[in-house]
């Protein structure tokens, strides 16, 4: 409580704040200055800055120290114990002090078979066990979840202190100490990702990922010289009611998984008396297995601001948020670039197009926080609090953020629009299956030739999927469909139709898009053990069945991989059946609800622990 900020500190938190304007907010006080104060909603009203502002003293000083952090407090004027507690939920801040970088080694499935186990045993020969100091105690490495580059596997993540965050796929042993400035160096330029490239003859089939690889990420000009802005021009045409009639004729469903139809849920928003109302691209891709965003936004990023631009105009909005993963440097500083740009050419702002419309876009950074991609944690992390879901009703379109109507969607949700408008709802509807329209977005990973995001018609079967990334590499044990919080399925199931109604009648989930193929040799034990324990570091802990069950369930599988078990290996089993059936019936949110689903299938489909299934 009594610490107080060093210089370094104080220029960390303003290099975000901008220079305290008073004495009441972190500045000198003078006589002018302290016989005026503010309270109530005045005084609380810049709180939402708080996850930001915590980022910046991180990047600043490396971690969240006791003066820093009193310092943020006084600048937003939130009491300490609440911004600790804020800050001890996130993953990437520490409050702690530690070496000024961290280098995360994604340890999570598809790096997992690919390498990972087998770097961080070399890290733990060379560095030393996780959390050890580099000689000098510049840098530390740590075992990471899922860090959205699967198709770049193994992958790492370094948060620098003073210098750029940067991810690196391919990683090595080298890669690690180069990033950390222990061994020669490597500029964030040099570990961009590569951009995903395809052939002429696929390319001419694309829709949503055609300017991928081709149209110039950082060039305004060349995104509309592809096409770029002629939705956002037709959608101004129209007006908001037709556009939303247009989206609704599309059958346009969501891409998150939960597939809410998109056109009801802009009509929703759009005619909610309250105001203001905010629409949120939902960037906050944390599913293990998924990067599609990302490609999205690295790549097509005038794409992404675009098509928030028109939902936001379409809903009745003047404000719009991307939350994007905090992990995501690359794609971080393109869409930032892409926002600004958008503003200079009067494609954001008071007028947009000269057309009287006003709409302007924020960019927010999560904070390591899986849970946030939940669409009202990610609400209160916005406003700068944990990133805990709400309970609903009520929903956004009622009350989201701020508790103002909001909109929300994916990346890949809100690009779909572009399309929508390009050839009109009806065309739109007439590509992919009755139930499942247009185009979808598929991530693969593992075991698979070339590994990669791939856009196909909704109705492909779940084989054709894999032969156009190259097939199989060792052939299929088992594909994860959907992610962590999806299903395993067996290589006796390659001609499932990919298309949300085939999914609920064949009891497999689509999800996030994820297809992770599993090669013959893939231990699908391990792989389980590291799902139970991604749900139990990721649970928010605010309802009892997923905090308890989520530890419980990892702790049934280590006693059964241990041989210690309790009771019979059977009994195991039906304990685990009930604790995933509690978690599925009685948790709040859809991470509780969903944390024993891969963990049920692999079990169930192949006879894991002499269960029975079918393998
Ligand atoms: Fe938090 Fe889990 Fe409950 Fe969701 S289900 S609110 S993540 S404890």
């Amino acid at each position: 409580m009594e610490a107080d900020a060093s210089a370094e500190e104080r220029a960390a938190v303003d290099a975000y704040l901008g220079p305290p304007q008073d004495g009441w907010t972190g500045g000198e006080r003078d006589a002018e200055t302290h016989r005026v104060g503010r309270s109530g909603h005045a005084a609380r009203e810049q709180r939402h800055l708080l996850i930001e502002a915590l980022h910046s003293l991180q990047a600043g000083v490396g971690w969240i120290s006791p003066g820093g952090m009193n310092y943020v407090c006084r600048r937003l004027s939130v009491p300490p114990a609440d911004a600790f507690g804020v800050a001890s939920f996130y993953a990437m801040f520490a409050t702690q002090e530690r070496p000024k970088t961290v280098v995360h080694v994604c340890d999570d499935l598809a790096c997992r078979v690919l390498g990972a186990r087998e770097l961080c045993a070399e890290l733990e020969t060379t560095i030393g066990p996780e959390g050890t100091p580099t000689s000098g105690g510049a840098a530390t490495w740590q075992r990471s979840p899922c860090l959205g580059m699967c198709e770049q596997a193994p992958a790492i993540f370094a948060q620098r202190a003073g210098r750029p965050d940067v991810a690196l796929g391919g990683a090595t042993v080298f890669a690690v100490t180069a990033v950390s400035g222990t061994g020669s160096t490597i500029t964030s330029a040099g570990a961009d990702t590569a951009p995903q490239t395809w052939d002429a003859a696929t390319r001419s089939g694309l829709r949503l990922l055609r300017r991928v690889g081709h149209a110039d990420p950082a060039s305004i000009d060349d995104y509309r010289a592809n096409g770029g802005y002629e939705a956002l021009h037709r959608a101004l045409e129209i007006g908001p009611e037709a556009t939303v009639t247009e989206v609704k004729n599309a059958k346009l469903m969501g891409r998150g998984g939960a597939a809410f139809p998109t056109g009801v849920k802009w009509e929703a928003v759009a005619s909610q008396l309250a105001h203001p109302h905010y629409f949120i691209c939902n960037a906050d891709e944390s599913e293990p297995g998924t990067f599609k965003d990302r490609l999205v936004m690295e790549s097509d990023p005038f794409a992404v601001v675009e098509s928030l631009t028109i939902a936001g105009i379409t809903t009745g909005c003047a404000q719009g948020y991307i939350y994007i993963r905090g992990e995501y440097p690359l794609a971080t500083d393109r869409l930032i670039h892409a926002i600004a740009e958008a503003r200079r050419h009067g494609l954001l702002g008071a007028d947009i197009m000269g057309r009287g419309v006003a709409f302007d876009i924020e960019l927010r950074r999560g904070a390591g926080a899986y849970i946030c991609g939940e669409e009202t944690a990610l609400f209160n992390s916005l406003e700068g609090k944990r990133g805990e879901p709400r309970n609903k009703p009520p929903f956004p379109v009622q009350r989201g953020l701020f508790g103002k109507p909001t909109g929300i969607n994916n990346v890949e949700t809100l690009i779909n629009v572009l399309e929508v408008l390009r050839i009109g709802g009806d065309a739109y509807a007439s590509i992919g299956s009755e139930g499942s329209t247009g185009p979808r977005l598929f991530c693969l990973s593992g075991h698979i030739g070339r590994p990669g995001v791939y856009e196909v018609d909704h109705g492909a079967t779940l084989g054709e999927v894999i032969e156009l990334a190259g097939g199989p590499t060792n052939g299929i044990k088992a594909v994860l469909l959907g992610g962590a919080a999806g299903g395993f399925v067996g290589p006796d199931r390659l001609d499932v139709r990919l298309t949300f109604e085939d999914a609920r009648a064949g009891g497999y989930t689509l999800g996030s898009g994820v297809v992770m193929v599993l090669g013959e040799d893939t231990d699908l034990v391990d792989l389980i053990l590291r799902i139970a324990r991604f749900f139990r570091d990721e649970s928010c802990g605010q309802c009892v069945p997923c905090r308890v069950g989520t530890v419980r369930q990892e702790e049934a599988i280590l006693r059964m991989v241990a041989g210690r078990t309790i009771g019979s290996v059977n009994d195991e089993l039906v304990l685990l059946d009930d604790i995933a059936k509690v978690m599925r019936d009685a948790s709040i949110c859809g991470l509780g609800q969903t944390a024993a689903s891969a963990v049920q299938s692999a079990i169930e489909t192949f006879g894991l622990f002499g269960s029975g299934g079918a393998a």
